[in-house]
């Protein structure tokens, strides 16, 4: 479709020390740290909101802060533990609740908004809602020079010097051609359609034993009076009274084949089947647990939610060793004790990193022979397990602060990102003061 457009005609509206393509977790501290550094910031995002998967998919809940096993305490900080007091601030999260053995952090949708737009204005980047990237331009030398984007009025070229790629899909490096892949062999996590029940009875459902509700959707299942698929459920209560929220569904095709997330029509067939069990699930609730008798369909998020889709080839490659082997790399940009939650079609698995955590090297947000762009956040590289825990929020907020620093540093020592190291960025944030993930 782009190729009909013709460049020439199309204005050149922007051009940013560095364009951040994505407003999650990962562009959003991109953006912070970027512009703490000097760099002026332009940050683009499809919705009219940041938060992606965190507020247009309703996950809901900060995982990684905390460490997992015996003593559980939070472990990482830097820019996640500033976000999360700033929703600490607003009233926007509960207090920590248990997750098998360790504990997350539930929080509400709009705080989170709201306190993006905040930092975003604070820092004076510019921030365009309602706007698209759709394809990249590159020069001779190999550096992206120019994004093709789409907004309320139209087509319209960036000229950035540096681009990171925060858009959880990879948008950016598949569309210049450079290597991605999808899942193990073309095998994702499930999707999931988060949704919220309002008016719960708080009280009531506070003494309902988690383990017992797993268990009574599959009683309710295989008795054949619901349509359930995921046995092994996720509730917890928001920060505002009367509010659960319900991770509950699980989106695959009737043979099994998950839909996938970078597809409209798998897409769209996701959305649909997400709404249908979202209600479905309800139905349950209302029927069959207690606290949920007078409650309500409080609506589902604005998108269904994708937990994996394309992942780059990057100079390193977080591997599942690095994971269950807790492997501590001196150069690493951030740290995990989130445990290897794994969604498949089949099964959920969950791998807990019992009083050890592991690091993420820079490298892995580096696309092999990466000039002036890189990733941060969900499409880090990883393989297939690894990211089932690298992917979550604290660990998204680490990697787009250390994206954000790295175009710095790039462009000031006029280096290629690809030859920059994990210790030259953390030495960086350093002089900075940038905090980085490690430091309180
Ligand atoms: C169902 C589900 C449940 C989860 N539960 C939890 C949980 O409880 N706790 C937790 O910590 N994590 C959870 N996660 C994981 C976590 O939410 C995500 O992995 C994380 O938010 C990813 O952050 P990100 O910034 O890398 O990407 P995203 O949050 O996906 O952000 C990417 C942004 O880029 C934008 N974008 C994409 N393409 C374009 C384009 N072409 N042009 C403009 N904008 C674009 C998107 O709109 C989006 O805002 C869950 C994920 C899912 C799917």
């Amino acid at each position: 479709m782009t190729q009909d457009i013709h460049l020439a005609d199309i204005p050149v509206r922007y051009q940013p020390d560095v364009c951040i393509i994505g407003g999650g977790a990962a562009g959003v501290s991109a953006a912070i740290a970027a512009a703490r550094c000097g760099l002026s910031v332009l940050i683009i995002e499809r919705y009219g909101f940041c938060g992606g998967a965190s507020v247009a998919g309703l996950s809901g809940t900060i995982c990684g802060l905390f460490s997992s096993g015996k003593n559980i305490q939070q472990i990482v900080f830097g820019f996640a533990d500033e976000f999360y007091k700033a929703l600490i601030r607003r009233n926007g999260v509960t207090a920590p609740v248990p997750f098998g053995k360790t504990v997350l952090v539930p929080h509400d949708a709009f705080s989170w908004k709201r306190t993006a737009d905040d930092l975003l204005q604070l820092h004076n980047c510019q921030v365009l809602y309602h706007t698209q990237f759709l394809q990249a331009s590159l020069n001779e030398s190999g550096n992206v020079s120019s994004l093709l984007l789409k907004g309320m009025d139209g087509f319209f070229l960036v000229n950035p010097r540096f681009v990171i790629d925060a858009s959880g899909d990879a948008e950016l490096v598949y569309s210049i051609g450079t290597a991605t892949y999808y899942g193990k062999n073309g095998n994702v996590q499930t999707p999931t359609m988060i949704f919220k029940m309002g008016n719960v009875d708080m009280a009531s459902f506070s003494r309902v034993d988690p383990d017992s509700i797993n268990r009574k959707v599959a009683q309710a299942h295989h008795s054949g009076k619901y349509k359930l698929p995921r046995h092994h459920v996720y509730l917890f209560p928001l920060p505002h009274s009367g509010e659960v929220l319900c991770n509950m569904t699980k989106i695959t095709y009737p043979d099994g084949r998950v839909p996938i997330g970078t597809n409209s029509e798998d897409m769209s067939f996701a959305e649909m089947d997400g709404r249908r069990q979202a209600e479905e699930y309800a139905r349950f609730l209302t029927d069959e647990i207690d606290g949920f008798e007078q409650a309500y369909l409080n609506d589902t998020g604005c998108q269904v939610g994708i937990r994996q889709t394309r992942s780059i080839e990057g100079i390193h490659k977080l591997s599942n060793e690095d994971v269950l082997q807790a492997k501590k790399y001196k150069d690493a940009i951030c740290l995990s004790s989130w445990p290897i939650e794994l969604h498949g079609a089949d099964r959920l698995q969950i791998h807990y990193l019992d009083n050890d955590y592991y690091t993420i090297p820079f490298e892995s947000l580096v696309p092999i022979g990466a000039t002036n762009y890189m990733v941060a956040g969900r499409c880090l590289s990883a393989e297939h397990e690894a990211l089932a825990s690298a992917r979550v929020t604290a660990q998204c907020f680490g990697m787009g602060y250390a994206a954000g620093a790295a175009a710095a540093l790039s462009l000031q020592e006029k280096l290629p990102v690809k030859n920059i190291s994990g210790s030259a960025v953390a030495k960086w944030m350093k002089s900075k003061k940038l905090k980085n993930a490690y430091e309180q």
